[in-house]
């Protein structure tokens, strides 16, 4: 795991978007990363005039909150970083913005839960408390298809992209191909964990080999769980990435968090199955207009022609048709 590194500049004065997390980072020794992060073009507005140096002071720290206190948005996990849809907290990211907050989990050293919502995800979630709470706590969810940017639309709270399982998974190689973190991924039938990991590795040169694991398919004992976290512990990986299909990694994941102590525990779904290649992915145009569904269903008729089209689909006629948000600016689902 890398440690974080302190700011190698003595002072630098510029100015910043994003008061919160810059108030958060600018309490601590700052590494040149979390600069860059400041500095994203796209982050909501506010501007703060930041001034700090290797050696802190409480001049100075007085200085950064008075001047993050005209800012317009609240200290701590801002409003504007959420989005709401049917009742299920979504980060208002870009593709880019979601691969920079995993950089900033991994250097954090601390473990971090990434949910990817999809809408049958919504679905679950719509009567299941349980679920719906993990995905509201956790510290990263991002809509993966272009349904639940729909919902977002219609719930009059949009988002700004899809950001899928899968690019999720293939970004975060690239991450850590640059950066030498590793990565390990478990799930998915006997095989697809390690052709997935080959795959990562052919296209992105510098990817330190893979940890994999498939464990068995089915619900697992006790000792089973035991060797499960074993094996991940002992890899030390920074990333993990759990494709056992949703609710089920998710609650695991939630479940294990602390034990596992990985910074970035991420559910990806079927996500191995397509970098593996064992499943094809839609193609670029499928995807952008959202089709991707379309795709996956003939492709695996006999495992998703169900949930598809007798659950998801009407879930998603009503969502759609429900009305706008209420005069109070609540989303509707
Ligand atoms: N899976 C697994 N163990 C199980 C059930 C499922 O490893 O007990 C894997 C399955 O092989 C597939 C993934 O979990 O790779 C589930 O993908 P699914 O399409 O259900 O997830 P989605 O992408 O729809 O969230």
């Amino acid at each position: 795991m890398n440690t974080p590194t302190t700011n190698p500049y003595r002072i630098v004065v510029g100015f910043f978007t994003a008061p919160a997390p810059a108030l958060r980072t600018l309490m601590m020794p700052t590494t040149l990363h979390q600069l860059c992060y400041l500095q994203q073009p796209d982050r909501p507005p506010g501007v703060l005039l930041a001034v700090f140096s290797q050696a802190w002071s409480p001049k100075s720290t007085e200085l950064c909150l008075q001047m993050t206190a005209t800012a317009e948005s609240p200290l701590y996990e801002p409003a504007w970083r959420f989005c709401d849809v049917g009742g299920v907290r979504l980060h208002r990211v870009s593709l880019t913005d979601a691969i920079t907050a995993l950089d900033r989990f991994i250097d954090s050293g601390r473990p971090h839960q990434v949910v990817t919502v999809n809408l049958d995800f919504l679905r679950l979630a719509h009567r299941d408390a349980q679920f719906r709470q993990v995905l509201n706590s956790a510290d990263l969810a991002v809509a993966d298809g272009m349904p639940v940017v729909w919902l977002s639309r219609t719930a009059g709270d949009p988002l700004p992209a899809r950001v899928t399982g899968v690019d999720l998974t293939l970004h975060a190689a690239e991450l850590a191909a640059r950066k030498g973190y590793s990565i390990f991924l478990l799930g998915a039938a006997p095989g697809v964990a390690e052709r997935a990991a080959a795959a990562l590795v052919r296209s992105h040169p510098g990817l330190r080999q893979p940890g994999v694991f498939s464990p068995p398919m089915g619900v697992w004992s006790d000792r089973e769980q035991c060797d499960i976290v074993e094996r991940v512990r002992a890899a030390k990986p920074d990333m993990l990435f759990v494709a056992l299909g949703a609710p089920r990694q998710d609650l695991w994941l939630r479940e294990r968090l602390q034990e596992l102590n990985v910074p970035v525990c991420a559910g990806i779904g079927g996500s191995l199955d397509i970098i593996a290649g064992n499943v094809s992915r839609a193609p670029a145009w499928m995807q952008s207009v959202g089709l991707e569904w379309t795709h996956r269903l003939m492709c695996e008729p006999r495992r998703l022609a169900r949930r598809y089209l007798l659950e998801d689909l009407p879930f998603l006629v009503t969502a759609l048709t429900r009305r706008a948000p209420d005069a109070a600016g609540q989303p509707r689902i």
